[in-house]
């Protein structure tokens, strides 16, 4: 069996779960170690199943409690050198490995795919982890599709897929010039528009399930996200994420 779980989702903070029956990992900790355990609490979900973590960038909402969490329960994390060196002294964990982009690995039950992608960081990362036979995109803070991108979408069977923000909300709404021009760049983030574009002409029949992630809480609502994708609801399940709670743990037997 394996279990999938977005502990935190949205631009206030990000936590992907990936595990099985023995052991489990981490996709980012965007939010403090007091209430990831929270979110374990809630999810039903054992965090001593949790053997490492993967940082995909250094932004607060991916690395914010990566260091408490990781020097408390002595758990490795894995970064980029340049994810590691751009965090801040204080969010750097004592127990760390570098990986390079490009690079795939075993680590325990799970293969860990590493591709680059674009955003306004430093040496970003984006993750597809197989375990069990199933395989797990987790892209979020993805620019634009860029052709990494696309080409392991097709080798994935679940997606958490990053779907930020309503173009109409974004432009119309209060933040400043820059930062929006930022948020729509090719180095910011997806609308739910190029989401959906992006499954809709490049996903194959190994997709199932996609779970909208990374949702903004200034420019989108689940609800405006969901809309967009109900096109395809048909052909794969749509699940949504909230930024206030855990998702529901996705089972999948194998
Ligand atoms: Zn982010
Ligand atoms: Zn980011």
């Amino acid at each position: 069996m394996v279990e999938l779980c977005a502990l935190a989702s949205g631009s206030n903070g990000n936590c992907y779960y990936v595990g099985n029956e023995r052991e489990a990992i981490l996709v980012d900790v965007g939010i403090s170690c007091k209430l990831l355990m929270k979110r374990f609490d809630e999810s039903g979900l054992d965090f001593s199943k949790v053997k490492a973590v993967f940082i995909s960038h250094e932004h607060a909402d991916h690395n914010r409690g990566t260091r408490v969490f990781s020097n408390r329960y002595k758990i490795p994390v894995y970064f980029t050198p340049g994810t590691y060196y751009g965090s801040s002294h204080s969010s750097r964990p004592t127990m760390y490995r570098f990986l390079q982009i490009g690079q795939s690995f075993q680590f325990g039950d799970f293969t860990i795919h590493t591709f680059s992608k674009k955003h306004d960081s430093s040496d970003p990362c984006s993750f597809r982890i197989e375990v069990g036979g199933i395989s797990i995109g987790v892209m979020t803070d993805i620019g634009v599709p860029c052709q990494n991108v696309i080409d392991h979408l097709k080798f994935s069977n679940v997606l958490f897929l990053e779907s930020n923000y309503d173009e109409k909300m974004l432009w119309d709404g209060k933040y400043t010039w820059p930062l929006k021009k930022r948020i729509a760049s090719d180095h910011g983030h997806l609308s739910n528009i190029q989401a959906f574009n992006l499954v809709n002409e490049h996903a194959d029949e190994n997709l199932k399930t996609i779970i909208l992630s990374h949702l903004s809480g200034e420019n989108n609502t689940p609800d405006l996200a969901y809309e967009v994708f109900v096109p395809l609801a048909e052909r794969y399940s749509i699940l949504r994420t909230s930024r206030h709670e855990a998702s529901e743990v996705l089972r999948i037997e194998n």
